[in-house]
């Protein structure tokens, strides 16, 4: 885990924003991986996706809570926290100030039809040059089109790994862009999902929040976060 811990950048929430925002300004790109246990957990069982993690050109941050505490627990420097939802939407903000476009692949397609009104109702500077569902087959095709209009910011929401390796994938072709896989922060941000109240989110427990709201993920949950656990003690144990 040592390893993920010190590609994860120890950077202030406004920090990261500002420095996202130079980069759309100056229009060059970035690819930006949110990551919490589940994430660190899959690149351990998926050789492919590890890679894409620990790309040089891959800046990760951390969004769960559980990534914090794992770091502290083996007395690594990791302090701050990028929640993904936060980013999404600090992304749209941008895009709004700025006049920059923005392309959105994922979620259900009721789900994107919001965020298609929400945006043209609380971003109406931000240009919507694509919006695309998660469930299309041919997701390759897509960003065949993301390629054609060049958008300043994409956002890929259909969850670990799949955002992450399609971005990956198609991520040498471009020359400018922010690219974020934003698991299901479209739902969320569309208002299909309730955010946990603000203050779950205070007592850093909005992961409670989602798993008793949606009990189908306790198993998901349970999984990797309880073997993470272990993990972080097994290391812990060897130096
Ligand atoms: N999703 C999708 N296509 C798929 C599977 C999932 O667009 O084939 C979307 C799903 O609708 C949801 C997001 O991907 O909006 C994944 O959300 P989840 O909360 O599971 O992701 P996490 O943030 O936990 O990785």
């Amino acid at each position: 885990m040592r390893e993920y811990f010190e590609k994860i950048e120890n950077i202030q929430e406004l920090e990261f924003f500002e420095k996202v925002k130079n980069k759309m300004v100056e229009e060059e790109k970035m690819f930006i991986v949110t990551a919490n246990p589940e994430t660190l957990m899959f690149a351990e069982k998926d050789d492919e996706f590890k890679k894409i993690i620990l790309a040089p050109e891959t800046t990760v941050v951390a969004d769960g809570i559980g990534v914090i505490k794992g770091a502290k627990m083996l007395k690594m420097d990791l302090e701050h926290r990028i929640l993904g939802v936060n980013l999404a939407t600090k992304l749209l903000f941008y895009c709004n100030e700025l006049e920059k476009s923005i392309y959105l692949l994922g979620a259900k397609p009721e789900v994107i039809e919001k965020m298609q009104e929400m945006i043209s109702m609380n971003y109406p500077k931000a240009k919507l040059v694509g919006a695309v569902d998660g469930y299309v087959k041919d997701k390759d095709k897509i960003f065949d089109d993301i390629y054609k209009k060049q958008p300043d910011v994409v956002l890929v929401a259909l969850g670990i790994p799949n955002q992450e390796k399609l971005i990956y994938k198609n991520y040498s072709r471009f020359n400018k862009g922010i690219f974020v896989g934003v698991g299901g922060s479209f739902d969320v941000i569309s208002g299909s999902k309730k955010r946990a109240p603000d203050i779950f989110i205070k007592l850093n427990l909005e992961w409670l929040y989602r798993i008793t709201s949606e009990p189908k993920r306790l198993k998901r949950f349970f999984s990797s976060n309880i073997k993470y656990m272990f993990k972080i003690i097994k290391e812990r144990g060897k130096k």
